[in-house]
């Protein structure tokens, strides 16, 4: 019998707003597709929560034996600025600015992506594609949606027509929006002055002189709409219906909206019956974006360079915080809250280690078959993590009682928590042991260094200065910078 036979799931489905038993669509087999990065950047914490989300997702899914086909594609054209139908594609601008190719600007941040996620050890998708690598597909879709009579050309561009659409299916039904609303709040744009209305999207633009990243179709040399690519290669790797469709909160409206109506036009078919969406990581109580700067990078987060933190933080701890929190819930990044997460870390961590530790007694006073339920039941309530983490650490009390002697555990009792902390602490959330290691030893040294801080601090009091610039300098000279602030002083590691 499959693990899943036994565990009931609920899936938070966005576009019926409850939870909802989830059955899948072939026995025990998914597919699940989720938004990629658009690779014009460095991915900062934000992006990285919400694809530490899905990972966590698809993590329980084959953990509970489903065998899951998960795409997750890489946008390297076609997303321009603003989210809109109009102005510079993101990655053609950063290769102008930078003087490069547009294609070097995407291998660079692909690489980074990819390297980024493999510290926060996050699997690979099954399938990684490229809107680049699926013009012709999305071509196709294009004709299709022509054909249907739901898409228009003008001067050479193709758009989606949202209120013939609307005629006979219902836009906005993913956002809880409708049409009437939209066209009474939008603002008309002069400078849209192809679409018959604002709300039409574009499916194909029509590429003028100086834009490098174009390719040939029926209509003009050009390039495809952003919202098309992610119905062109869902639809192509797992079918026109599938599973289960992932992404930030942020992609709701208009992108995911779009994907839907693409999907019914061109395919005659709603495309997902699972939507799924993660909400956002906030700095500052502000949502981290690339465009606004607020936002905090993984590496500057590993290597303590940064103007937020008082110390470096490993993967691990950055992603113990962000699943102590439910993927749905806003999560505001601090340092507080980082320091708080490492320590509750490294006890979760030293508890499973202790266990190894501990002599089985004869008598037993902990249910731990109850308990293990109980964490499957945390995941199957909608991937609560942060019951999950609660109920690890039931778990964790337990084995400091039996290590002082407190209470009793047997042998049979002892390998369950042993075999169901390791199976969700390593498999399910993906937390890596080394790490707790690390995060001590990154404890002691930061200890070290606040001392050495603390003696500056005195002899510059006592206006002893070459005291304490030969602190600043011998620190220096070892690779570690102590930088003075208004708030005292931090150090960072180079
Ligand atoms: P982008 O590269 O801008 O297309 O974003 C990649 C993914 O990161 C999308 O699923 C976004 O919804 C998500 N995302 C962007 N900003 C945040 C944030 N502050 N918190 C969580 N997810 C985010
Ligand atoms: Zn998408």
């Amino acid at each position: 019998m499959k693990l899943f036979e036994q565990q009931e799931l609920y899936i938070y489905n966005s576009i019926s707003k409850t939870k909802e038993k989830f059955t899948s669509i072939n026995d025990s087999s998914i597919g699940m597709y989720v938004c990629g990065p658009t690779v014009y950047s460095n991915v900062h914490l934000g992006n990285c929560r919400t694809f530490l989300s899905f990972d966590l997702v698809f993590r329980y899914l084959k953990h509970l034996d489903y065998k899951v086909r998960y795409v997750r594609n890489i946008t390297d054209a076609g997303h321009l600025e603003n989210d809109a139908d109009s102005g510079e594609d993101r990655i053609a601008k950063k290769a102008r600015i930078e003087m490069v190719e547009p294609m070097e600007i995407v291998q660079r941040y692909t690489v980074d992506f990819h390297q980024t996620m493999a510290k926060f050890n996050a699997l690979p998708p099954s399938i990684e594609p490229t809107a680049t690598g699926h013009i012709i597909e999305q071509i196709e879709i294009i004709e299709k949606i022509i054909s249907e009579g739901f898409a228009y050309v003008v001067n050479g561009s193709v758009y989606f027509d949202v209120h013939k659409f609307n005629e006979t299916h219902s836009y906005g039904k993913l956002s809880g929006r409708n049409l009437e609303d939209m066209v009474a709040n939008t603002r008309d744009l002069a400078t849209q002055t192809d679409k018959k209305n604002p709300q039409d999207f574009a499916l194909w633009k029509k590429a003028e002189p100086v834009h490098i990243m174009r390719w040939s179709s029926p209509w003009s040399d050009g390039f495809p709409g952003w919202h098309l690519e992610c119905t062109a290669m869902s639809t192509k790797y797992l079918g026109n219906h599938f599973d289960i469709h992932g992404g930030g909160m942020d992609l709701k409206f208009p992108h995911h909206e779009c994907e839907i109506a693409q999907s019914e036009a061109a395919l005659k078919t709603n495309p997902v019956n699972y939507w799924m969406h993660a909400n956002m990581l906030t700095l500052n109580g502000k949502k981290m974006a690339k465009s606004t700067g607020n936002n905090i990078l993984p590496h500057e987060i590993f290597s303590g360079d940064n103007t937020i933190l008082s110390k470096a933080f490993s993967p691990s701890v950055a992603k113990f915080f962000m699943y102590q929190a439910n993927y749905r819930s806003i999560l505001d990044f601090s340092n507080e809250a980082l320091l708080a997460s490492e320590k509750g870390f490294n006890r979760l961590m030293e508890a499973y280690k202790i266990l190894s530790e501990i002599a089985p007694s004869e008598k037993n006073e902990f249910d731990s078959s109850v308990w293990r339920q109980s964490c499957y039941n945390a995941m199957n309530d909608d991937f609560n993590s942060p019951i999950l983490i609660a109920q690890l650490f039931e778990a964790v009390k337990v084995i400091n009682l039996a290590k002082e002697g407190k209470t009793q555990l047997d042998k049979e009792n002892i390998d369950v928590i042993k075999k169901t902390m390791h199976d969700f602490i390593f498999d399910v959330l993906a937390l890596e042991e080394s790490n707790a290691n690390n995060a001590s030893d990154d404890n002691k040294l930061s200890d070290a260094i606040n001392i050495l801080i603390e003696l500056r601090n005195q002899a510059r009091h006592n206006k002893d200065f070459s005291t304490s610039d030969l602190i600043r300098d011998q620190l220096k000279e070892v690779g570690i910078n102590l930088k003075d602030g208004k708030d005292g002083t931090s150090f960072s590691l180079n």
